[in-house]
């Protein structure tokens, strides 16, 4: 049963907390999209993630909500005529949300929904998935997203928060073997473009070892040869976890540092490097 905890979200929120009230669709100003970015959930009911990312901001929350392409539809269209009527550009429909997307059993038939109201509607935004990965282990999953890069243009920002096994198991906190995982982002990247993201912060007051730090590095530039990287963000802690004070920002003159020796790494590439504090 879908039940409206608060009246539809028209005006564009400053943090993602209202996801956590059991909406499917909601405007948000996004740093890393330059502007309003209209968000969807396709899990509004409860957070969905095989990952336990300590910095994660979804607080615990269970609402009795059901996610449904009808609801979606409506939700969806409402934000983006709002958006046009208060002349705000709409940079992007983003698929993120309580959990990991791409795992949803939901997540197809919104997608390609998603898609055909931001032709008819804003066909200059762009269409956005944020995932952790996991879903490129399934092989339906893969195929899914390689042919939605090419035929949707769905601009697809895929976490990639480790390079060791050491830092992946404090940073994300997953079941999922980080070999498997790393194997199969490398070969997804090798057939579809990908923006890759990666949060750099402490976990229990340690930063990324130096040795994590290269090896970061080192799988970036693996990633760049092989495949197609449209670029590289790398984002710090900007916005309160129910785990705090686990995990903290780490000082931007970090931040700067390691982008600035992967933009020197990457030069031949010319592949953007971006930092969000
Ligand atoms: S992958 Fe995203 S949703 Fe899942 S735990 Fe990590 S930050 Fe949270």
């Amino acid at each position: 049963m879908f039940i409206r905890n608060d009246p539809y979200p028209i005006s564009p929120i400053e943090n993602h907390r209202r996801r956590e009230k059991g909406v499917l669709v909601y405007p948000v100003y996004s740093r890393r999209s330059g502007g309003l970015s209209v968000g969807i959930n396709l899990f509004p009911g409860q957070k969905c993630c095989p990952f336990e990312c300590p910095y994660c901001e979804v607080f615990p929350f269970a609402a009795d909500v059901v996610f449904s392409c009808k609801q979606m539809e409506e939700d969806l269209r409402a934000a983006v005529a709002a958006a046009r009527e208060q002349n705000v550009p709409v940079k992007d429909i983003c698929f993120s949300g309580n959990g990991e997307p791409s795992l949803s059993p939901d997540f197809s038939a919104a997608l390609k929904l998603a898609d055909r109201i931001r032709r008819e509607m804003v066909p200059a935004a762009e269409l956005v998935l944020i995932t952790n990965g996991a879903g490129l282990l399934q092989p339906g999953i893969f195929s899914l997203l390689r042919d939605a890069a090419g035929s949707f243009a769905l601009n697809i920002w895929l976490k990639l928060d480790a390079a060791t096994p050491q830092w992946y198991e404090k940073i994300n906190r997953t079941a999922i073997p980080f070999e498997k995982l790393i194997a199969a982002i490398k070969e997804f990247a090798e057939s579809a473009p990908v923006t890759i993201q990666t949060m750099l912060c402490t976990v229990d007051s340690k930063g990324p070892t130096d040795e994590e730090a290269q090896a970061w590095e080192t799988l970036m530039l693996e990633l760049a040869a092989a495949g197609n990287i449209r670029k590289v963000q790398m984002y710090g802690k900007a916005r309160p976890a129910p785990e705090d004070p686990k995990t903290t920002a780490l000082p931007i003159e970090y931040l700067e540092k390691r982008a600035e020796s992967l933009r020197q790494a990457l030069v031949a590439a010319n592949i953007p490097v971006e930092v969000y504090p």
